[in-house]
Parts: structure tokens; C-alpha cells; sequence
């Protein structure tokens, strides 16, 4: 049996139903924005492979910094030790997370930085002897599949089958220019409740539920709200860390400061799974203290794995040079002018972008969620042309990897133009 026939025996896909779908596509190489498949396809990767590629796949200095690790400590249980990758990681984080965030907990990826913030801002109200038992978030929101971090994301078909054990959530709509009054007055009601714990939110553009951008003045306005009732406002920075937004981090486009930020996907350059959960200094206070049941007993098998954290090392030390910047900037220019081309065009909904983050949204009569029929036409369509791309519903986006060329992203986009074309207008 080929390996395809083999998967198909012993492997369960995330997201993916086990009968009707393709045969997945064996890749058996990957380097730079490049998906090298068993049959000799080289497809460009234009979502990073899941949002987490940010310096090219196999990057070299991210190879070497991990296998240099991998043959002297490859782990250690990190209660009770620690280490220099650990330390160097979260030192390099705190210089370029917004400015009052003061320690690092280590996780091991997007849902597990979710839950750890979470659980410590129920904790930081327990140890300060007060009952807050609830948590605002948005609509449409997507913070991870676990449950903690399935209950402050939005109820959809993903979540339905455990609905009943996801635990009670103050939902605000979305914001939008035509409803910012309504959402403060909503935001207003569920600070005055004094029974809420945290807010957590996508900084200015949701990611899972189709890159949907908003106000980031509104959104600042929301964090003061919060902050004026002592409410913990966690950043989940998981989508948009590390250069996505055209900024280190989307709450640099703010002019509040977080008190909890979650951190993952780009965190080690997309080569392996780590998770980042920072926090600020009155965070901290409430959990100073010798008394065990006051210390945050959470903690992971693999928390702060080495080789993970010199691979994170070395992915900052990428991002923060030069010629990284100046690709972000390079990207978030060609994105616009992609869209100046072809914002006009019948069958587009709307086009819109933050930094390196692109989407597309075509207009379809049907029911435009994840489960629309579009996503089948398109997703073969830019594989057929060598392009990954993978439609939310009617949308697609690009988040490449920023060593990505112009040439590239001009396959990318030509892809797209042709696809424009053939559509019925
Ligand atoms: C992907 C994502 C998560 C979950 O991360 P995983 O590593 O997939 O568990 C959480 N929050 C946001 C905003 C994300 O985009």
C-alpha cells in the first residue's frame, strides 16, 4: 500500500471528515514558501501552513538552533529546573510585548496559552478573596478547541455537540461602524454585572471567523472600560503576534495595554508547538505568596521544551532584523495595491487587509458560512495552480510566510485574478 492508502488506514485528520473528502497531498519537503509533494508538486504555502510559518519552511538558522539543542538538553521537567533557552525566550518576549507585561508561563500551543490565561484570571480574583465567575468575549471570537477555550469562542457548528458543557459567556457583537454605541452600552451592562472576571478578544481582526477587521479605537475603548473595573484584559495574540498586522503585535496599534497576552503559532517560527502566556505586574502581586494554594498549579509535560524555545530564539532574533521588517512593510504594500485591482470586480464582497494578512470574500447566494459550498470549488481550484489556499466558507485569505518574493505573491494573486475571471459576474 502507498503511503496516501496507509493514512487513510491508521490516520484521523483535524477538521476533516474520515469519508468523502480528497486523498490529502503527501508532502515530502518543504523550504521557503515552497510544499514539496511525493507526486512533484511544489505548492506555494499562502497560509503559512495554519498561520505559523513566518520565516520560510526548513528555515536554516531555525534548523540549526534547534538541532544544536536537540544534542545537549532536549528537556527537562521545568518545575523545580530551569534553563537558558527558557530564560533567553521569555527575556527577548518582554522586550518587544507591551511595555507593563512582566513574566512568561510557558504552554504548548494557541488553546493551552488560552486556557492558562483564563484559569489565572479566575485565580487572580480567588486569591484576592472575590467571586467573579464570568468572562466577556466577542462574537464570531475563536480562541482554540479545548474547552475553556471553546467556551469564550463563538457557538457554531464546531461547538454544538458540547454546547451544554461549555460554561456561560457574556457575548458583545461584533463591532462594526454602525454599532459601536450599541456594543459599549452591552459592554457597560456586563461590567456593571460585577461578576465578570476578564475580557478576552482578537485584537483588532478576528481570525477564524474570516479575518474580520475592526475599530481599533473602539477596541481601546472597551479596554479602558474593562481596566476601570478592575477587569483582566486578555490579548489573544495567537493569530496576530509577531508581525502579522503589520506591527509586532496588534496591541501595538493601541494605545492600552493588555494585562494578559497569549501567544503561540508564530512563536517558534512555526517549526514547533510552544505556547506563551505573558502577564503584567498586578497579575503577578496576587500570586506572590508562599501558600502552595495560592501559586498557579497548571502546568504541561513538555512546558518550556528547549528545543521549542531556541527555536523561538532564533525566530525573533528573524523577525526583529532589518530585512524581515522590510519584508512585512513590502507585503502589506503589495496587499493593497492587489486590492486597488480588483476591489471593483462583481463577484467580490469585499477585500480587505491588515498588514500581511489579505481576505477575500465573494458574494454567493447561499449561506455564507464554513460549511458553504464555495470552499469546494476553491480550495481544488489554487491547489490545481500550485497555490495553497484554505477557503473559510466563501472567503479566502493570504498570511504568508515573509520571506515570501513579489514574484510569489504574484502567483498568488494571478491565481486569484484568473479565478475572478472564470466566475459568472
Ligand atoms: C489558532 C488560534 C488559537 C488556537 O491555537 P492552537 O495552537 O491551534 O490551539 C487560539 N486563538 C487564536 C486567535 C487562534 O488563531
Amino acid at each position: 500500500m502507498n503511503w496516501v492508502g496507509r493514512d487513510k488506514v491508521s490516520i484521523w485528520h483535524p477538521f476533516t471528515p474520515l469519508e468523502g473528502v480528497d486523498e490529502p497531498l503527501h508532502v515530502t519537503k518543504a523550504e521557503g514558501v515552497y510544499l514539496h509533494t511525493e507526486n512533484g508538486q511544489k505548492i506555494i504555502d499562502a497560509v503559512s501552513s495554519w498561520w505559523v510559518n513566518l520565516h520560510g519552511h526548513s528555515n536554516p538558522a531555525i534548523a540549526e538552533a534547534i538541532s544544536k539543542q536537540a544534542s545537549s538538553l532536549e528537556h527537562v521537567i521545568f518545575a523545580g529546573f530551569t534553563h537558558q533557552p527558557a530564560i533567553e525566550l521569555a527575556e527577548g518576549l518582554l522586550e518587544v510585548l507591551p511595555k507593563n507585561q512582566s513574566k512568561i508561563f510557558y504552554s504548548d500551543n494557541g488553546s493551552t496559552a488560552v486556557e492558562v490565561a483564563l484559569k489565572m484570571s479566575f485565580q487572580y480574583w480567588f486569591n484576592k478573596d472575590q467571586e467573579k465567575r464570568k468572562i466577556i468575549a466577542i462574537d464570531g471570537a475563536y480562541h482554540g478547541d479545548t474547552f475553556g477555550s471553546m467556551s469564550v469562542g463563538e457557538r457554531s457548528d464546531f461547538t454544538k455537540p458540547f454546547v451544554k458543557q461549555l460554561f456561560d459567556v457574556d457575548f458583545i457583537d461584533f463591532p462594526t461602524q454602525h454599532n459601536e454605541s450599541d456594543v459599549l452600552r452591552q459592554f457597560e451592562e456586563y461590567l456593571n454585572s460585577n461578576d465578570i472576571a476578564a475580557f478576552i478578544y482578537e485584537p483588532i481582526i478576528q481570525g477564524a471567523s474570516g479575518m474580520r477587521i475592526y475599530n481599533h479605537k473602539l477596541l481601546d475603548k472597551l479596554i479602558t472600560l474593562a481596566q476601570n473595573h478592575g477587569v483582566i484584559c486578555i490579548a489573544d495574540e495567537v493569530m496576530t503576534g509577531f508581525g502579522r498586522t503589520g506591527k509586532l503585535f496588534a496591541s501595538d496599534h493601541l494605545e492600552t495595554e493588555p494585562d494578559i497576552v497569549c501567544l503561540s503559532k508564530g512563536l517558534t517560527g512555526g517549526a514547533i508547538a510552544l505556547g506563551a502566556t505573558s502577564c503584567s505586574a498586578q497579575i503577578i502581586k496576587e500570586f506572590q505568596s508562599k501558600d502552595l494554594k495560592k501559586a498557579f498549579l497548571h502546568g504541561h509535560s513538555y512546558t518550556a521544551n528547549p528545543m521549542a524555545c531556541a527555536a523561538g530564539i532564533a525566530s525573533l532574533k528573524l523577525l526583529l532584523d532589518c530585512e524581515c521588517q522590510q519584508n512585512i512593510q513590502r507585503i502589506t504594500k503589495k496587499h493593497v495595491e492587489f486590492i486597488d485591482s480588483i476591489k471593483t470586480k462583481e463577484i467580490v464582497k469585499e477585500v480587505r487587509s491588515l498588514g500581511t494578512i489579505l481576505a477575500l470574500e465573494f458574494k454567493t447566494d447561499e449561506d455564507s458560512s464554513y460549511f458553504s459550498e464555495m470552499r469546494n470549488t476553491l480550495y481544488p481550484f489554487f491547489i490545481e495552480r500550485n497555490v495553497l489556499l484554505r477557503p473559510l466558507g466563501n472567503l479566502i485569505y493570504i498570511i504568508p510566510p515573509y520571506i515570501i518574493t513579489n514574484d510569489e505573491l504574484e502567483v498568488i494573486y494571478s491565481a486569484i485574478t484568473e479565478f475572478l475571471k472564470l466566475s459568472p459576474s
